[in-house]
C-alpha cells in the first residue's frame, strides 16, 4: 500500500495534465485510420506535453486598455512592435526538443542541421521572432534559407517553439479584445494567418483560429480570410469522403489560398487545435493538388 501511495505521490511530478491526456487520447483516436500520417502523429503525441500552454504567463508584457483598443481599430494585431521577453535558454531547449523528437519519428538531415542551427549557424530567435510579430513570416523562410535550413522546417519548429509560452501571453490579453471588432483575416493578437477555422456549435459560426498563439477571432461564413473575397461563386468547399460533417476545406478561387475548416461543439482548446491540424493534413495534401496554397 505505502507502495503505491508513494509512487502516486512523486509519480505526480511531471506527469501529463488532464487536459494533456485527453489530447492525446484524441489524437490517437483521430488518426487511427490515416496511417500514413503515423509519423507525425506520434511526433505530436511525444511533443503535447511540452506544448501544454503553462497557466500563468511566464514573461510580463502588459497593454495599455487604449492602446489596445486603438490596435484593434486599425486592423493592427495586439503584439506588434512589442518586444517579448523570452528566455534564450528556454527557448533553446524547446527548439532542441521539438528537433530531436522529429528526428526520432523520421531522421532526417535537414532535421539534425535544424537542431543544431541556433548554436552553429548563428539564426537567431529574437530576429525570427521580430519578423513574425512584424507580419512578416516570410522573412522567417529567408533567414532560414540564408542560414542553409528548410525554410518550411524552420517556420514550423519555430511555430511549435513559441506556441506554449505566446498561447499563454494571448490568452493573458484576450480580455483587451473583448467588443472590439476584428475584420482582418489575420490574427488580432499576433498577426498570423489562421492555422484552421471552426464551424461552430449550433448555430456553425465560423471562427478562424491562430497556429501561433491559439487566438479566435469570428468572420464571415463565406469570405476569403487571404483576400476578402466575398463572391460566393468563387469560394467553395471540398471534403474527403465521410468527412463531410467534421472536415471540410474552404478554397477560394480568386486567391488559390485555402482554409481547413472543423465542426466543433464549442472552442478547439490549444493543444487539440494541434491535433485537429495534424489529423487532417490529409487535406493539405488535397489542396495542394487542387493548386491552393495557403501563406505560411
Ligand atoms: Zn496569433
Ligand atoms: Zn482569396
Amino acid at each position: 500500500v505505502s507502495d503505491s501511495f508513494l509512487h502516486k505521490l512523486f509519480g505526480r511530478a511531471g506527469k501529463a495534465t488532464p487536459s494533456v491526456e485527453e489530447a492525446r487520447t484524441d489524437l490517437d483516436r483521430l488518426a487511427a485510420e490515416r496511417p500514413e500520417l503515423q509519423p507525425i502523429v506520434a511526433w505530436l503525441g511525444d511533443m503535447l506535453a511540452e506544448l501544454a500552454p503553462p497557466e500563468i504567463p511566464p514573461m510580463g508584457l502588459t497593454l495599455d486598455p487604449a492602446v489596445a483598443r486603438a490596435r484593434l481599430g486599425e486592423g493592427i494585431p495586439l503584439l506588434r512592435g512589442e518586444t517579448l521577453n523570452l528566455d534564450p535558454r528556454e527557448f533553446h531547449r524547446r527548439w532542441r526538443r521539438a528537433c530531436e523528437a522529429l528526428e526520432i519519428c523520421q531522421p532526417d538531415p535537414a532535421v539534425a542541421t535544424l537542431a543544431s542551427a541556433l548554436q552553429e549557424t548563428g539564426l537567431k530567435p529574437g530576429a525570427m521572432v521580430e519578423a513574425v510579430l512584424a507580419g512578416r513570416p516570410e522573412s522567417v523562410m529567408q533567414l532560414a534559407e540564408e542560414h542553409g535550413l528548410d525554410p518550411g522546417l524552420t517556420s514550423t519548429v519555430l511555430r511549435f517553439t513559441l506556441f506554449p509560452t505566446v498561447t499563454a501571453l494571448a490568452n493573458s490579453l484576450a480580455p483587451l479584445r473583448e467588443g472590439a471588432a476584428w475584420e482582418e483575416g489575420y490574427c488580432p493578437t499576433c498577426g498570423s494567418w489562421p492555422l484552421l477555422g471552426e464551424f461552430r456549435g449550433l448555430d456553425q459560426s465560423r471562427f478562424l483560429r491562430c497556429g501561433l498563439c491559439a487566438s479566435a477571432w469570428e468572420v464571415p461564413r463565406l469570405w476569403c480570410p487571404f483576400c476578402g473575397n466575398r463572391n460566393h461563386e468563387r469560394l467553395g468547399f471540398f471534403h474527403q469522403e465521410g468527412e463531410e460533417a467534421s472536415y471540410r476545406v474552404a478554397n477560394c478561387e480568386e486567391c488559390r489560398g485555402y482554409v481547413k475548416m472543423a465542426t466543433v461543439l464549442s472552442a478547439l482548446p490549444p493543444l487539440h487545435l494541434l491535433v485537429v491540424d495534424a489529423v487532417t493534413l490529409h487535406l493539405d495534401f488535397e489542396a495542394a493538388q487542387r493548386g491552393f496554397t495557403n501563406p505560411p
